[in-house]
């Protein structure tokens, strides 16, 4: 499950304050619009404000940005970055979501923590591995076990 710090999005369209024309953040020239945006304390152009990973626009009325560490994000990009993927089904520790995760069907595994649950091997590209009764296994211990029948007990 995604959690979130409902802070962390924030609505932005404002309107021009009367006075003096704010400078956008973006590209320092003078907001002559009516709308300008406001994030991060800062007033942007509606054409100027992207989100620092995909460069996507955020000016869209109705759109939220986020902001986290001054960055100014899109939402799926926040989510990718702060959110979480899920929790290691080896260690049970939580994975945020920037970090490169192993998947074996429903499973996600930390990078460190995919290795065979028997014996420890680590996989490399293109080794098998097996997932029984939800252990990942190296072919050795995953054949060793049909033949002893140790997986049989467990049922899947
Ligand atoms: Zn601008
Ligand atoms: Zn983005
Ligand atoms: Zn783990
Ligand atoms: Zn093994």
């Amino acid at each position: 499950m995604m959690v979130l710090d409902k802070e962390d999005g924030v609505p932005m369209l404002s309107v021009q304050p009367k006075g003096k024309q704010k400078g956008c953040a973006g590209c320092n020239r003078k907001i002559k619009d009516r709308y300008l945006l406001k994030a991060l304390d800062k007033y942007w152009h509606e054409d100027c404000l992207k989100c620092a990973c995909c460069d996507c626009r955020l000016g869209e009325v109705g759109s939220t940005l986020y902001t986290k560490a001054n960055l100014i994000l899109c939402r799926r990009d926040y989510l990718r970055l702060f959110g979480t993927t899920g929790n290691c089904a080896a260690c049970s520790k939580l994975i945020p979501a920037f970090e490169m995760v192993m998947r074996a069907r429903d499973n996600v595994y930390h990078l460190d923590c995919f290795a065979c649950q028997l014996c420890n091997q680590r996989f490399c590209v293109g080794d098998k591995f097996f997932l029984k009764n939800n252990m990942i296994l190296c072919q050795l211990d995953y054949e060793e076990g049909q033949l002893t029948g140790a997986f049989e007990p467990q049922a899947q």
